[in-house]
């Protein structure tokens, strides 16, 4: 058995009180101890131990939805709406793309999530495999969903072939890749096509990774062809009687969010990717004060245009404070809690990561906090929700394993990747 000690550093466990100075003991791929260094048992020996003085540990951060290999078209197409966007800019583009260009594209983004934070992100794009190769080389947690759009799809091919996927990569990786089915939306996916993909589902025991609610236009569209807004229309298809983690949901009634508290939806609000694509801003206090599950995802690298989840949560807090005009919304102790167990539960990982808890997956996160920008420190969630960046992640840790050990990343070969990215791109000039 492999025993690794965090010693002497501030840990935010997020599902209890913030502990001034505790020790994290991990064996093998599990939490054995969070807590004051006076718990742990003395017979406890660790075989290596990382000195956290002066840093913060916090559960790996959890980025809800993204789509990770769009880094390839980072920068390509900005300040568009969303149909203009995808259409005329994004589509054809990916039209191009091929295995390896997706495996090059997620390894650039699984460098820049571990980099800053994220431990576990769930990906909706095509070429699946090469992303889950991806993810098992870096030693990361990902949640994967084959992108399925219902009117490219006559033959049910591509459904074919996305349950496939799920059901053999599921639980890979010792555990670290979980799958769904991801039908893109309900305006690229017909009422019939989305009932075959939620039988799919059903057949392999997985849930569904959708956008919903992204727009006005797509409201208005839904309205017109069905008579019923996203969510209702959701709920009458019954695909909420899956388990579900629905992107964006900017465009809600009060029903619908009663709908999605009921049905135990997961919802995975992406503030940047909203705003930059000009689409709104989500209700997420309306959404949390009625027991939505509400996550942060930072949606693709190609609409926000980073994966930084500390940026992405604080924005999240600063932007409900603002659009309702009451700063006691969204606390930081709550948006770190978006960020990390609400996003596991949005993903039906909450008994396995999220929070820093004996028992669960050792996902942890180390932030050195004596720094000019983060300094002096009265409240470490406040001082990381409202001052921290994603470069300031130092150490992270991933299913008991150190993945990047004082801001040295050592399972992926940065000068390999960018060059494997400039190559991966000459296709699109
Ligand atoms: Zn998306």
């Amino acid at each position: 058995m492999a025993r690794l000690l965090v010693k002497d550093c501030i840990i935010i466990p997020i599902t209890g009180e913030v502990i001034s100075e505790g020790v994290i003991a991990i064996e093998d791929d599990q939490l054995f101890y969070v807590g004051p260094a006076r718990g742990l048992p003395p017979e406890w020996v660790a075989d290596e131990v990382i000195e956290a003085r002066d840093r913060v540990a916090l559960p790996g951060l959890i980025n809800a939805h993204t789509h990770a290999a769009m880094t390839l078209l980072r920068n390509f197409a900005d300040d568009l709406p969303l149909k203009t966007w995808l259409e005329e800019k994004i589509w054809p583009q990916e039209a191009k793309l091929e295995r390896q260009d997706i495996y090059w594209g997620t390894q650039l983004a699984l460098l820049e999530m571990l980099r800053s934070g994220t431990t576990t992100f769930a990906d909706m794009y095509f070429h699946m495999e090469a992303v889950a190769e991806a993810v098992i080389a870096s030693g990361m947690r990902a949640c994967l969903a084959r992108g399925l759009i219902g009117y490219q799809d006559r033959l049910g091919l591509r459904l074919r072939s996305a349950e496939a996927f799920a059901r053999q990569w599921q639980g890979a990786g010792e555990g670290r890749v979980t799958t769904m089915l991801g039908p893109h939306a309900p305006y690229t996916c017909p009422p019939e096509y989305l009932k075959k993909v939620m039988a799919a589902a059903e057949r392999v025991g997985v849930g569904l990774h959708i956008h919903l609610a992204e727009t006005r236009g797509e409201v208005e569209e839904m309205r017109r062809q069905y008579g019923r807004t996203p969510v209702e229309l959701m709920e009458s298809l019954g695909l909420f009687e899956l388990p579900a983690v629905a992107a964006h949901c900017v465009h809600l009634t009060p029903l619908e969010i009663e709908i999605l508290a009921r049905r135990g939806v997961g919802v995975a609000h992406c503030p940047e990717s909203n705003l930059k694509l000009g689409s709104g801003i989500a209700p997420v206090s309306e959404m949390l004060s009625k027991g939505v599950k509400v996550g942060i995802g930072t949606d693709s690298a190609a609409s926000n245009n980073n994966l930084d989840m500390l940026e992405e949560t604080r924005l999240a807090a600063l932007l409900a404070k603002g659009l309702c005009q009451e700063p006691t919304l969204i606390p930081a102790a709550r948006a770190l809690q978006m960020a990390t167990l609400n996003g596991a539960a949005a993903l039906g990982l909450e008994d396995k990561i999220g929070s820093l808890e004996a028992g669960k997956k050792a996902d942890v996160v180390l932030i050195n906090l004596k720094q000019p920008h983060l300094y002096p420190v009265y409240d470490p969630q406040a001082s990381l929700v409202y001052a921290a960046r994603g470069s300031d992640v130092e150490t992270v840790i991933v299913n008991g394993k150190v993945l990047m050990y004082k801001g040295e990343v050592r399972t992926i070969d940065e000068d390999k990747v960018m060059a494997e990215v400039s190559r991966c791109i000459e296709k699109f000039s």
